[in-house]
């Protein structure tokens, strides 16, 4: 039976230490991080994560604020905004809540922010940095999947990582953090082939797909390693993961749950970038 990899006390831990250092950074520097997330319409998704952000950012005594713009929002109106907060000393991150609403071109808001203050990692000045390998803001859900693997010791060198999922917000990122750490990365999609004889060869499987039980026990190599990051509903309406829990968890090593796995690391991470982004704004 695998070991459960605890999520909820690996992101208490992080969130913990932020929390210690922007205590001591506040009265070194004489100001808290700040951080703004925007949220355009009444998604209710989305109201969910963004008042879980600012009141996780308020318990570490970092400045949340919720910048809440009506579904009419134009792109201009939007892009004025965040050129207001790229230009505020007093907000260290900005994050603009996805999905947006579809008049609205991601890719150009993505842009618009100042890199330094992209808590999400996802601009392409930092996404570029990732794949070179430079220091910048890395994104925070597969961040936090390294964080996880690093807090449990797991050996990433030399081992077979195979990833499901090739989306710029997770796939992508954590293969290349997992290359960096020297596995040997296989990335998997819709169209690969043969899907569950290459997962069989995982040491490392992380399961980015967003369909629920998708990954069947059978699948799975004695002792290996799963990272489940997908949050799905089955047909009970109960909260799944990728990966077939029960089956899986007999024959890994260590497993992530649903919920209580992933979830809680993004959260902490985003924390984490934004005490970086602090820091570097202060020349820390
Ligand atoms: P996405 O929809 O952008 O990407 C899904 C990927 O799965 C695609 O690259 C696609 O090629 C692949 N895929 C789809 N069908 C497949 C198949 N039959 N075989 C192999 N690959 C297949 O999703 P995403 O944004 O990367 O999110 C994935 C899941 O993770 C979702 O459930 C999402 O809710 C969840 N998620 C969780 C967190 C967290 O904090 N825990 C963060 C981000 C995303």
């Amino acid at each position: 039976m695998g070991n459960i990899i605890d999520g909820k006390k690996i992101s208490a831990s992080i969130k913990e230490e932020v929390k210690k250092e922007v205590e001591f950074l506040k009265e070194k520097i004489g100001r808290a991080p700040g951080l703004t997330v925007i949220l355009v319409g009444e998604d209710p998704a989305s109201q969910i994560y963004v008042k879980n952000k600012e009141k996780t950012a308020k318990e570490l005594g970092i400045n949340g604020e919720i910048i809440r713009m009506p579904r009419s929002t134009t792109q201009e109106e939007l892009l004025k905004k965040i050129d207001e907060l790229n230009n505020n000393p007093e907000v260290d991150g900005i994050l603009v809540q996805l999905p947006l609403p579809s008049h609205i071109d991601e890719f150009q808001v993505t842009l618009a922010i100042d890199p330094s203050k992209d808590v999400d990692g996802f601009h392409p000045v930092n996404m570029g940095k990732l794949l070179i390998g430079k220091p910048g803001i890395i994104p925070c859900t597969p961040y936090g999947i390294i964080k996880m693997l690093e807090y449990e010791k797991i050996e990433i060198e030399g081992k077979n990582a195979v990833i499901i999922g090739r989306s710029n917000i997770v796939g992508k990122p954590v293969s290349i953090l997992l290359l960096q750490r020297h596995a040997t990365v296989t990335i998997c999609h819709s169209r690969t082939k043969n899907l569950p004889d290459i997962v069989k060869g995982a040491d490392i499987l992380v399961a980015a797909v967003g369909k629920a039980k998708f990954v069947k026990g059978n699948w799975i190599k004695d002792g290996a390693v799963i990272i489940d990051v997908g949050i799905n509903r089955d047909e009970n309406s109960k909260l799944v993961g990728d990966v077939d829990f029960e089956e899986a968890e007999k024959k890994a090593s260590h497993i992530t749950p649903v919920p209580g796995g992933v979830g809680p690391m993004t959260i902490a991470m985003l924390m984490y970038n934004t005490l970086q982004t602090f820091k570097t704004h202060n020349s820390l």
